[in-house]
């Protein structure tokens, strides 16, 4: 019989990603804080739920994929949250980007109330998450993993089991890094060849075909040409993984003084405003660093 599943956080990934399982044949049953969307998933063959108790009381299956690690915090533990109304036994998947502490904290919390945890955050951005291609890099147990095989299976392509609870969101800080890094790299290549009058969409496109080409690049570089920064990814929420991920450094005894600079460029762009812009509107504060703010590449405002 196929497995009903509770889905808690409908927004730019979570929709989506609660459509691909409506239309690979699970039960959804979905959640949101503002309720609107969850009445967009009931128009795609889903169901809307109007409490979390709702839509967890006798789901197999509960998801969670809200912004920050206290958002997931409240709606598991709180009063009327997720351990309070889920059958023992479920399985739950958090989405989510939390810390890697704070994931293995509810993990534990959840098991003592019989649920199986799994920390699963992801990547791939909106495109991925609509086209049900998403990388899943998965913290927990093998046994629980391959029994929700299906379900990684509806929103992802490259799904891996990287170690015990808490991993995923390990893996998932060191991927929020390397992406930063591109993106501030790529924003700096564009303001310079800008500043050399290169014809950039020609630049871009051979770029791409050599070893600085990247996923970053594909789906980044013609949006700072073009400054059109409609998220995607809001740069309130790197700011939040790069947060996750220096704290997490520390701790480890780990130096990362290149991700370390563009944590606080992140910082910069989110001061500014800038915090619901998609990801690559780093570009604004890589821009003003040169004095460039509000020009194209032929000087002109
Ligand atoms: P988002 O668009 O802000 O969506 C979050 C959703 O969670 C919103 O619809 C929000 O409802 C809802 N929500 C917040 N608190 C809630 C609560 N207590 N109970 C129920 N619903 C609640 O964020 P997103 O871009 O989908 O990102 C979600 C997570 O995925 C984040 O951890 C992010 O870091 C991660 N992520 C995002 C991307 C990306 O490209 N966007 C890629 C990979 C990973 P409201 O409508 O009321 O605000």
């Amino acid at each position: 019989m196929s497995k009903t599943i509770a889905f808690i956080g409908l927004g730019i990934m979570g929709l989506p990603m609660a459509k691909n399982l409506v239309k690979a044949g699970f039960t959804v049953r979905g959640y949101n804080r503002s309720p609107q969307k969850a009445q967009d998933l009931a128009a795609a063959g889903g169901q809307a739920a109007s409490t979390i108790a709702e839509a967890v009381g006798g789901a197999d299956v509960i998801i969670t994929m809200v912004p920050d690690s206290p958002d997931v915090e409240a709606v598991l533990t709180g009063e009327d949250g997720v351990l309070a109304n889920a059958k023992s036994g479920a399985y739950w998947i958090d989405f989510s980007t939390i810390r890697p502490d704070v994931a293995q904290d509810l993990a534990a919390q959840a098991k003592e109330k019989g649920l199986k945890p799994l920390d699963a955050p992801v990547s791939g951005g909106e495109p991925g998450a609509i086209d049900g291609v998403l990388s899943v890099m998965v913290g927990g147990e093998q046994a629980d993993f391959d029994a929700v095989s299906d379900v990684f299976d509806a929103v992802g392509k490259t799904i891996v089991l990287v170690g015990p609870s808490g991993s995923g969101q390990t893996v998932k800080a060191a991927n929020q890094l390397i992406v930063a890094g591109n993106i501030g790299l790529l924003a700096e290549a564009v303001v310079f060849l800008e500043a050399y009058g290169v014809e950039t969409t020609s630049a871009l496109q051979v770029l791409g075909g050599g070893l600085a080409g990247s996923k970053v690049l594909e789906q980044k570089g013609q949006k700072m040409l073009e400054r059109e920064f409609d998220p995607g990814f809001r740069l309130a929420l790197h700011h939040k993984d790069m947060g996750i991920v220096t704290s997490a450094a520390r701790e480890a005894g780990v130096a990362i003084p290149l991700g370390s600079t563009v944590a606080q460029l992140v910082a910069s762009t989110v001061q500014q405003g800038n915090g619901g812009l998609d990801h690559s509107g780093l570009f604004t504060v890589v821009e003003q660093l040169s004095g460039k703010t509000g020009q194209n590449g032929d000087g002109q405002a």
